[in-house]
């Protein structure tokens, strides 16, 4: 009996792990797909930007905008970068992603000037951009074929990046930010938030994560961790932008605490280059 509990043991342990096995595979296998359509995309000029205002609170004026990626697919449709980016991450294939995300940003800049309409603009980027050691050179040489004002770039990233002390970083970013290229961190407060790391890390701006902005009116200790990371903003010198507006009261709760620009659907969903040109123009 006891032989025969070890066989059957056996027998699931192994079916266990050809199972585990076949969607290990199957999970790489989608990701190698997805990787090598990314690149394709890329070729066929599958991807665009979409912009997404940000606007200065006491001025009310649309001083900056966001640069969010989509994939307009020719089978699947608009992808979100939700469904894409992570894998992106993880592949690798982010970084040739993101140099054309540079790029193409810095042609928006470009255009955007040319028409007349006056922001700054803030490109994602992630983590794994950062690792390879000519990041620094490489996107500033993306940079320096476009005739913009570097001042007019602002590169979001996440805690998570400050808080990895290997690979020199801080060097990049200062690098970078020497250059005129502010820095802005993304979804803050959902990360680790050593806060301890802003005094030695040179930011120019803290984005308040959506899930603090949304029950802002409701919930007192969300309004209370809005407060406090918009005092910490003030005392450090860091402006504070608010993620995922979406109502006039809570424009109006923000404001009153003293935030510095909001973001949201109250104002607009992020908008092809067109339609946020036409935004701007008829605010
Ligand atoms: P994120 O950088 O925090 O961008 C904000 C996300 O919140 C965007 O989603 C935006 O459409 C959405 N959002 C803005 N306002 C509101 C609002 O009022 N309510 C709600 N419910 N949502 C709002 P999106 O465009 O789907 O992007 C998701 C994430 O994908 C981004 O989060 C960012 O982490 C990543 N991502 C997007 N574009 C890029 C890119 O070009 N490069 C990299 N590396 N990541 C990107
Ligand atoms: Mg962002
Ligand atoms: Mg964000
Ligand atoms: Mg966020």
């Amino acid at each position: 009996n006891a032989d025969r509990a070890m066989y059957e043991a056996k027998r699931a342990g192994k079916n266990r792990i050809y199972f585990f096995n076949d969607e290990l595979s199957q999970e790489v296998k989608r990701h190698v797909q997805v990787h090598n359509e990314i690149l394709e995309g890329i070729r066929k000029g599958e991807f665009e930007l979409y912009l997404q205002p940000i606007m200065t609170l006491t001025s009310n004026k649309i001083s900056k905008c966001e640069a969010l990626i989509r994939w307009i697919h020719p089978d699947r449709g608009i992808v979100s970068p939700i469904d894409f980016i992570p894998i992106a991450e993880q592949t690798g294939v982010i970084r040739a992603l993101g140099d054309w995300i540079l790029e193409e940003a810095c042609y928006l800049s470009d255009l955007l000037t040319v028409k007349g309409v006056d922001v700054q603009i803030a490109v994602n980027r992630s983590v794994a951009e950062f690792f390879p050691k000519d990041t620094v050179e490489r996107w500033l040489h993306i940079i320096d074929q476009y005739e913009i004002d570097h001042h007019k770039l602002v590169f979001e990233i996440t805690e998570s990046l400050l808080m990895d002390s290997g690979g020199n970083q801080l060097d990049k970013i200062n690098q970078l930010r020497d250059k005129g290229i502010a820095f802005s961190i993304d979804d803050f407060g959902t990360g680790y938030s050593a806060i301890n790391y802003l005094r030695h890390y040179p930011v120019d701006f803290l984005k308040i994560d959506r899930s603090f902005v949304t029950d802002i009116l409701d919930d007192e200790q969300d309004r209370t961790l809005v407060e406090v990371i918009i005092k910490m903003g003030q005392t450090l010198g860091i402006q504070v932008i608010a993620e995922g507006v979406e109502t006039k009261e809570q424009l109006a709760m923000l404001e009153q605490r003293g935030c510095d620009f909001i973001q949201g659907f109250y104002l607009s969903k992020p908008l092809p280059l067109d339609d946020f040109i036409a935004f701007y123009r008829s605010y």
